[in-house]
């Protein structure tokens, strides 16, 4: 694999909801222009270690820390600021604002002068959305909804971002739609961390793979060393889509 610089490490972490654990010990590395492709079948623990990471549950130990930095301790908001993005499954966006008044509303923190290049870099990584600025975000299809969720996410220009499960309910040509997006984001140097059911489509774009089982950490390989079968096999429930 090629060198690359680590821009979020998070290391032992274990979290959970009251007295109940969810995750045990969990370490995953998102590097630059890199995908992170994190597997695991319903219930492992997928969207609670997304949560912990953007701050909005709280870890019991471990550390996380983003370009060298321990942000373990920052609230969420603090680390949004620090460049933590998070896209949630099925995020709704403002259904009643247009695309362009849910765009601006993504890149609320950037000044006023900087918004402009963002807005111009979100309708051309998804031209649809230009076609589309001023329609009510609730009248878009389910694709153009999560193109639009995404845009948002990217629009105060973060270090990381985090997918959780954004192909969730898409038609298999919107699907790989937005896996040509996440290539293009890793051209550009963005770490990405998708959480993925489609096992062979995230297998497609991913650099690295973690696996989890029951909150523990199963498979952490480079994607070229993890055989299909092998991962499959490493949990169960995840969904077959060779055929899509
Ligand atoms: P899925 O693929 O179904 O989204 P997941 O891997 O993302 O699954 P989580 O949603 O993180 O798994 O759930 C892990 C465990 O935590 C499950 O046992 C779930 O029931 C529990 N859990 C999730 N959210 C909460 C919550 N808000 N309160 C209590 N327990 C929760």
């Amino acid at each position: 694999m090629l060198e690359r610089n680590p821009v979020l490490k998070v290391t032992d972490l274990s979290a959970g909801y009251g007295d109940i654990g969810v995750l045990f010990d969990v370490s995953l590395t998102a590097w630059e222009g890199s995908v992170t492709a994190l597997f695991g079948s319903n219930g492992a623990g997928k969207t609670t270690l997304m949560s912990a990471i953007t701050g909005l549950i709280r870890t019991s130990t471990g550390r996380i820390e983003l370009n060298d930095a321990d942000i373990s301790d920052k609230s969420a908001h603090a680390r949004s600021t620090a460049g933590v993005a998070l896209v949630q499954e099925n995020k709704r966006v403002f259904r009643k604002r247009t695309v362009h008044e849910n765009l601006i509303l993504g890149g609320y923190r950037l000044k006023r002068s900087e918004r402009p290049t963002s807005l111009e870099a979100a309708y051309e990584r998804f031209p649809i959305l230009r076609d589309k600025s001023n329609a009510k975000a609730g009248s878009l299809s389910g694709g153009q909804q999560q193109m639009l969720a995404i845009a948002q996410a990217l629009m105060p220009g973060p270090k990381v971002l985090l997918l959780d499960e954004p192909s969730a309910g898409l038609a298999p040509i919107i699907v790989n739609e937005l896996l040509q997006s996440i290539v293009r984001m890793k051209a550009e140097g963005m770490a990405v961390v998708l959480v993925e059911q489609l096992v062979g489509k995230a297998l497609s774009v991913a650099d690295h793979v973690v696996a989890l089982q029951h909150g523990r950490v199963v498979i952490d390989a480079d994607a070229a060393e993890v055989d299909d079968e092998k991962l499959r096999a490493a949990y169960l429930g995840a969904r077959d889509d060779s055929a899509v």
